[in-house]
């Protein structure tokens, strides 16, 4: 319970699941009560309020939020606690009886977080869901998140359109919208201008960006190349389908965004890829990794593949897995299918074990563990720029090169958030690291 002057002298703390645009957006929403007069509590400080940004791609991330929401509001007993993000926007009469939550707000309702509070925090009282229905969702919020990490996340498109098969984040996230480019590289200039010497551009399928302003995803990339105050921008992530010979052509001259992809591939078989409602085939996928190559031969590739999706038989994973283990790519990100209320996916017979789904996602982690060492030895001697993080890990520090390889080496407190030529030594293979 809070007294009746809800924002006075008041602690909140912040919780984030799930990927980087929720982080930029939990740091939107710790903005907007920072102008309200809350502070964030220090660590070890009681909090008034607790927000926390849920995630829900997968059962497990459902679980994670409950034991997260439980340890938090046993943490900070008599705070009040506000769950907001996709799973509050998926299920949230199952939120809303988790014990501590106080408030739940869905997707539509996130940013508008202090008129709730203003609302609701001073009595309690019956009203605590304000979620509303999904494809009533069109308005865009930007946000981006500042200071307190190395890195800063631009959330410049929200939403998906595809509606891939096993896939509920266009349930919880809504229509795919974005923001004006003017903006967003109004954005990215005062980032800059804060210190930011490196900006994520986030979002839910970035390369779909301009479908509520008649832009387009190269366009936004073009813009940003001319913002001076900025020294590299990444792309988190990318559809093959989307992303075009043109931008990678672009990227391959461009002074400031990293040869550095991520980018979903989710299975290395056709005919599963068409059960996932994928909009591509493994010959496209070969072939944007091959033009990646062709033109920045140094270049970091991740790729996501999801194992045991419902028709995975196993003779599609052995035709996946040559197909996986044949791309010059560096790392694979290993994700286990998990069934999803409402999706197609769940019209599909085929089940696939857990114990298949585990040895399937053992085989492909080895998988990754080969291809990224691979990678790492092909860069011992090359010279990269590197941006050193604050934190300190004994008496080292640690850094990515724009090409995303991990540095580590003596803490120097002048190299903190700052770019540094580098030559790369030897390869830590168990930590994957470099020296320099
Ligand atoms: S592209 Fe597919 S997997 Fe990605 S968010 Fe959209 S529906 Fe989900």
């Amino acid at each position: 319970m809070i007294n009746n002057n809800v924002f006075e002298n008041k602690k909140a703390a912040y919780y984030t699941l799930g990927c980087k645009l929720n982080f930029a957006e939990t740091s939107t929403i710790g903005k907007q009560l920072a102008e309200q007069g809350v502070r964030k509590a220090l660590p070890g400080e009681k909090a008034d309020i607790c927000i926390i940004n849920t995630c829900s791609v997968t059962e497990l991330a459902d679980k994670k939020c409950r034991q997260a929401i439980r340890k938090i509001s046993r943490q900070h007993p008599g705070s009040y606690v506000v769950a907001v993000g996709c799973y509050a926007q998926l299920k949230p009469d199952e939120v809303s009886k988790i014990e501590g939550v106080d408030l739940v707000l869905g997707t539509g309702q996130k940013t508008e977080i202090a008129k709730f509070l203003n609302s609701f925090a001073h009595a309690r009282n019956d009203d605590r869901i304000f979620v509303s229905p999904i494809k009533d969702i069109h308005t865009f919020t930007p946000s981006c998140s500042k200071g307190d990490r190395t890195r800063y996340f631009l959330k410049v498109q929200d939403g998906c359109d595809y509606y891939c098969s096993y896939c509920t984040i266009p349930f919880a996230r809504g229509r795919s919208r974005n923001g004006r480019i003017a903006d967003l590289v109004k954005m990215a200039e005062e980032a800059g201008k804060d210190g930011g010497k490196e900006i994520v551009l986030t979002g839910i399928n970035i390369g779909d960006f301009g479908k509520s302003t008649g832009e387009t995803f190269f366009d936004l990339v073009k813009a940003l190349d001319k913002v001076e105050s900025v020294e590299r921008f990444r792309i988190s992530s990318i559809e093959p389908n989307l992303l075009t010979d043109g931008i990678l052509e672009f990227i391959a001259q461009s002074r400031r965004f990293a040869p550095h992809f991520h980018i979903p591939l989710q299975s290395g078989s056709d005919e599963v890829l068409k059960l996932m409602r994928r909009k591509y085939d493994t010959h496209l996928f070969a072939s944007k990794i091959q033009k990646i190559k062709e033109l920045l031969p140094d270049a970091f590739i991740g790729v996501d593949v999801i194992v045991g999706t419902r028709g995975e038989t196993d003779e599609f994973f052995e035709s996946a897995k040559q197909f996986i283990q044949s791309l010059p790519v560096s790392q694979l990100h290993v994700f286990s299918y998990s069934e999803r209320q409402g999706t197609a996916a769940l019209n599909i017979d085929y089940q696939v074990s857990p114990q298949t789904k585990q040895e399937r996602s053992r085989q492909l982690l080895e998988i990754s563990d080969r291809k990224i060492k691979d990678f790492y030895r092909s860069q011992v001697g090359t010279s990269r720029q590197a941006l050193f993080e604050h934190t300190k890990r004994g008496n080292k520090m640690h850094g990515f090169t724009e090409n995303y390889i991990k540095i580590e080496t003596d803490y120097r407190i002048s190299w903190i958030n700052q770019l540094i030529p580098v030559t790369l030594g030897s390869f830590n293979e168990n930590e994957v690291t470099m020296s320099i």
